[in-house]
């Protein structure tokens, strides 16, 4: 397991805008024009003219999450709970990812639970840190560990509970053709680990 600066630094990898590697929009387009001429067809014809600058937009929204910091959006918590410490659980948060030897995209669910110790965290930031883990080239069994740990080492709960549910489409749309499966992960820290009651009362909310 992965344990405090290791977390961080692996896993904050924010890709600055300014990284004089990174390459420009018209190389991206180029690259995009290779495709569609290696696939066959003529990236100059009317219907496939804008198809390399969408293409680019539409990646920029799949790898947004390289820019975005998921420690930063958990670091504003609120005290003020009347000693809350029961389960906190977001259910069945939709995402869509891209697998990192594909790039074929994930569509599933992610569940995310918590028992705090103290502070609580505004429940639309656990969405986000789960959106800033899918948009990025991504395995879910990594995705489902990084969710986990990423909220274990910010809020420092009792515990921290994350299950995903996904389908994988380099294996439903090629490969093995594998349709109508899914993928569940899952990743439990704390008391959610040590203590098998916690662990039930989260899998039969989760299920
Ligand atoms: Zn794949």
């Amino acid at each position: 397991m992965l344990k405090g600066q290791n977390v961080h630094a692996l896993e904050r990898v924010k890709v600055s805008q300014d990284d004089t590697n990174r390459p420009d929009r018209a190389e991206v387009e180029a690259a995009v024009q290779t495709i569609i001429r290696w696939a066959g067809d003529d990236p100059q014809r009317d219907g496939l003219i804008e198809t390399p600058s969408r293409v680019t937009r539409a990646f920029e929204e799949f790898f947004s999450g390289y820019a975005q910091d998921p420690v930063e959006i958990l670091q504003k918590t609120f005290d003020e709970t009347e000693g809350y410490d029961e389960m906190i659980v977001l259910r069945g948060i939709p995402f869509e990812s891209h697998c990192e030897h594909h790039m074929a995209p994930i569509i599933g669910r992610a569940w995310v639970a918590y028992i705090p110790n103290g502070r609580v965290v505004g429940i639309s930031k656990l969405a986000r840190v789960v959106d800033v883990f899918a948009k990025r080239l991504q395995i879910q069994e990594k995705m489902t560990a990084q969710i986990a740990n990423t909220i274990n080492e910010v809020l420092k709960p009792q515990g921290v509970g994350v299950i995903i549910k996904a389908a994988h489409h380099c294996m439903a749309t090629r490969g093995v053709h594998k349709a109508d499966t899914d993928l569940v992960t899952s990743r439990m820290l704390g008391c959610f680990r040590d203590n098998a009651l916690t662990r039930q009362e989260f899998l039969g909310v989760a299920v």
